[in-house]
């Protein structure tokens, strides 16, 4: 359909004409989205520079495109890297869906904000629909929004058939988006024009819905997420090249950095003997598949008269909170029922409620108003790709589901399970593990979530075993198919041979003895056979742990995670919740002990929602720790006086992560005095650094005479020392703290400190291990900071060992080549060790 009337664009904002070319993003200046032009806007609404059909705004606000009746498509992108903001700064004043006029207002937008929190204002107006135009004014210069900008001669009018083929629809293998906020503007575009090269219609599939694979604004009207899953269909004489190419682009990201390889699932008929994952909560077992998978449920779009939708919504809302109440009452642990007190606060959220109403209001059924109101809201946590909030919109869907079963009668029944089951799933909900028989189940892997995931804190407040980020392919085991579960190794064993399961039984029932020895023992003192005392200290991230880590014989705190008090909210914690939550922590530890809290170590792939911070193509590499903290000084400030508050109540040391440069820890130092002397102090607390960065180990002669002490966080600085990252799923085996190189920077860590009277402690990971206490011991380290469950197994072992043999086995380890080949000496180590101190018992 083509219309011979010329179309004109008004400029949807008042502000300063810049030329695509200099738009300072490869994206836009090479046109991969459409032509058009730049504003660097003076004014703060977006208006519509056409009349149409809103084709998409995006749920964060930064984006929206109009189509009018010809099928000219406009895309409006309100500056660079907004989407980032999570819907920060912008107003949305329309509806997908909504006709609106040539001038009508789209968005407002805070420019001050957006121009503080994101990489640039500079907002694009662009054809996608690819018309030619022709300019009506300078590409330079002022522009007044509403004023004639493009002039459109030749309107083609698109329609989705244009390009229809006949042909059998093909569709590729179910895939998962790894881009961090979904298929936004960028990645879309990349999509599109790669779509637009085939001759094939191609589509692409979420769910229900479905997107022309070659509209970019199809695609983005998806509002997809990072770890959707997708399917991309073709027809066509192109159709399987298209679809192979595609679903090979959307795994390397659509030319987006992507940090998570894309667990694309390719259909094989060859067997899987071995999945890998990464340990959620430590163990083993053998046990047999239970698959577990959310139904999905058909609902009525439009409903009865809004009064009586409202209230069968306001009913279920009330009986879900009670469900929840029951879960929380009898919830395994403090950590688990905290999870259901979130839940039951989502049920109250004014932005949730509000938007159901506002659907109801149209006349929609209270369930489709409630599905459609969480999950929006879910696929834009979703979009902030932040892991955490990512684990928070699964919260979100789970309390969605759970009072959508309310509105249409559906029961929560105890999921039934055999004894001996290892449950697999994509993801595990709260309200799925709730209803798990925790007796029936040996064990967890999933595909999604991750070490903060509720299925990690669930399994390990159950001490079972778990693992988390394993290939989509283990969704196709059988239901009853044998499997090994080794969440150690991080590994899944399909259907393992008599000698391995042999061989894992002696070892399990020999770990089990010794696990019930070793507890009863955990209040003895940790001295060596020689005499030699050794801290073990507990890393910890909330006051309930900590009681544990007392009750189960830790000598005070040695790290405590301090950014449990700053993730998953909406704001920083206030001054008072800080004092009564570090007093709380701090009279827990005691007078007699240590308790060693480290700052804030966020930022980067931990990032927080009210930093805001433009992404990061390296996120570990980026602003952690205290590089952010020093950009965000108050945020440092605010921690440290909170910090200080506790001073009298333990021995109180402040430790700082992530320090690199010396000038870093003055810095620090300086703020610490500054509020120490505010608050009228006159004793200030140790003050001590993480040694995870190798700069920092390689020029620990320096930092140690401005230190009280150093702990070694062996878990960043063995990603950083052997460039692995350290949650890869497939370098896990790889990235081993026992690699001689890590090993060689404890050692002179330990030789520095040591030369200037200060203590060393390691708290990464690597201390929590068994066989690592010789090694740690032989290099002359003082404290050990180790997981709860861990502190009675580490001062068990450290009564079996003699200091003096400790230092020959570590000096021999230093000189091996590989992190096998000191695993396999300590090993052997282990053993001899083992036989000696049993023999002396007995
Ligand atoms: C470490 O890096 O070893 C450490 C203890 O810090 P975190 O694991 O919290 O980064
Ligand atoms: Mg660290």
């Amino acid at each position: 359909m083509a219309t011979p009337q010329p179309l004109q664009l008004l400029a949807p904002l008042s502000g300063v004409l810049m030329a695509l070319d200099r738009v300072p993003d490869p994206v836009f200046s090479g046109r991969v989205i459409g032509d058009g032009l730049c504003i660097d806007p003076t004014s703060s609404t977006l208006c519509a520079p056409l009349a149409g059909v809103v084709s998409n705004v995006q749920a964060s606000g930064h984006a929206v495109s109009i189509t009018d009746e010809h099928g000219v498509q406009v895309l409006m992108h309100i500056g660079l890297d907004t989407v980032n903001l999570a819907g920060q700064g912008f107003t949305r004043l329309v509806e997908e869906g909504q006709q609106v006029a040539a001038g009508q207002a789209l968005i407002e937008f805070d420019a001050d904000y957006i121009a503080r929190h994101a990489r640039s204002l500079l907002t694009l107006m662009l054809v996608v629909s690819g018309e030619p135009f022709n300019c009506l004014v300078e590409p330079s210069g002022r522009v007044d929004s509403g004023q004639p900008l493009l002039e459109i001669s030749a309107v083609r009018g698109l329609s989705e058939d244009a390009d229809a083929t006949q042909g059998q629809v093909l569709f590729s293998p179910t895939l998962t988006l790894p881009n961090r906020n979904g298929l936004h503007a960028r990645p879309a575009a990349v999509f599109a024009q790669a779509a637009k090269a085939f001759t094939a219609t191609i589509h692409m599939h979420k769910q229900q819905a479905q997107a022309n694979g070659k509209s970019l604004v199809a695609l983005m009207a998806l509002q997809t997420g990072f770890g959707d899953s997708v399917q991309i269909s073709a027809a066509g004489d192109d159709a399987q090249v298209a679809i192979d190419t595609l679903a090979r682009l959307l795994a390397e990201g659509c030319g987006e950095p992507v940090t998570v390889q894309a667990p694309v699932v390719i259909a094989t008929d060859e067997p899987l003997t071995l999945l890998r994952g990464v340990c959620a909560s430590p163990g083993s077992a053998l046990g047999n598949v239970v698959q577990i998978s959310e139904p999905s449920f058909d609902i009525d779009e439009f409903g009865g008269d809004a009064e009586s939708e409202r209230e069968a919504l306001a009913h279920a809302l009330i009986e879900a909170d009670l469900a929840l109440q029951h879960l929380r009452d009898t919830a395994a642990g403090e950590a688990e029922a905290e999870i259901f007190k979130a839940h039951q606060e989502l049920l109250e959220d004014p932005g949730l409620l509000d938007q159901a109403a506002a659907l109801i209001d149209t006349g929609k059924s209270a369930a489709f108003a409630w599905r459609t109101a969480t999950e929006t809201t879910a696929a834009m946590f979703r979009q902030l790709g932040n892991a955490l909030l990512a684990e928070r919109a699964a919260d979100l869907s789970d309390v969605g589901q759970r009072v959508l079963k309310r509105l249409l009668g559906i029961d929560e029944q105890t999921l039934d399970l055999p004894q001996g089951s290892i449950l697999i799933a994509d993801q595990l909900t709260p309200s799925q593990t709730a209803r798990i028989d925790t007796r029936k189940v040996l064990g967890f892997a999933t595909v999604g979530g991750g070490a903060t995931s509720h299925v990690a804190i669930l399994a390990r407040a159950c001490g079972l075993p778990s693992i988390c980020g394993v290939p989509v392919q283990m969704l196709a085991l059988r239901n009853g198919t044998e499997v090994l579960l080794d969440a150690d190794k991080g590994e899944l064993q399909v259907q393992p041979d008599a000698a391995t399961i042999e061989q894992w039984q002696a070892r399990h029932a020999q770990q089990r003895q010794r696990h019930a020895h070793d507890l009863e023992h955990a209040a003895l003192a940790a001295c060596t056979r020689d005499g030699h005392h050794v801290e073990v200290s507990a890393n910890v991230a909330s006051l309930a742990e900590t009681e544990q880590a007392m009750a189960m014989g830790g000598a005070g705190v040695g790290l405590l995670r301090s950014e449990f008090l700053y993730l998953g909210r909406n704001h920083a914690p206030g001054h008072d919740e800080q004092v009564a939550t570090y007093s709380a922590i701090a009279r827990c530890v005691g007078p007699e002990h240590n308790l060693v809290v480290r700052t804030l170590d966020v930022g980067g792939d931990k990032p927080l929602a009210y930093v805001p911070m433009e992404s990061e193509s390296n996120p570990f590499l980026g602003l952690r720790g205290i590089r952010l903290c020093l950009e965000r000084p108050q945020l440092l400030r605010e921690q440290l006086r909170a910090v200080l508050g506790c001073c009298a109540l333990t021995r109180l040391h402040i430790m700082l992560p992530m320090v690199t440069q010396l000038a870093e820890l003055r810095l620090a130092r300086q703020m610490l005095e500054e509020e120490a002397l505010a608050l009228g102090l006159t004793e200030l607390p140790k003050l001590g650094i993480m040694i995870e960065v190798p700069a920092a180990a390689l020029m620990a002669d320096l930092f140690a005479p401005l230190v009280d002490f150093f702990s070694i966080g062996t878990n960043d600085l063995t990603q950083y020392t052997l460039a692995m990252d350290r949650d890869h799923p497939r370098l896990a085996s790889q990235a081993d703290s026992f690699h001689p190189s890590v090993l060689r920077l404890i050692a002179t860590t330990v030789k520095a400190a040591h030369a200037h009277g200060k203590w060393v402690g390691v708290c990464g990971a690597m201390a929590s291990e068994r066989l690592a206490v010789p090694l740690l011991l032989g290099l002359g380290v003082d404290e050990l900071s180790v997981s709860v469950p861990m502190i009675a197994p580490i001062k068990a072992t450290v009564r079996e060992l003699a200091m003096a043999d400790c230092q020959v086995i570590a000096k021999q380890v230093l000189g091996l080549e590989s992190a096998g080949q000191v695993r396999e000496a300590l090993q052997l180590f282990h053993e001899a060790s083992f036989e000696a101190a049993h023999v002396m018992e007995n």
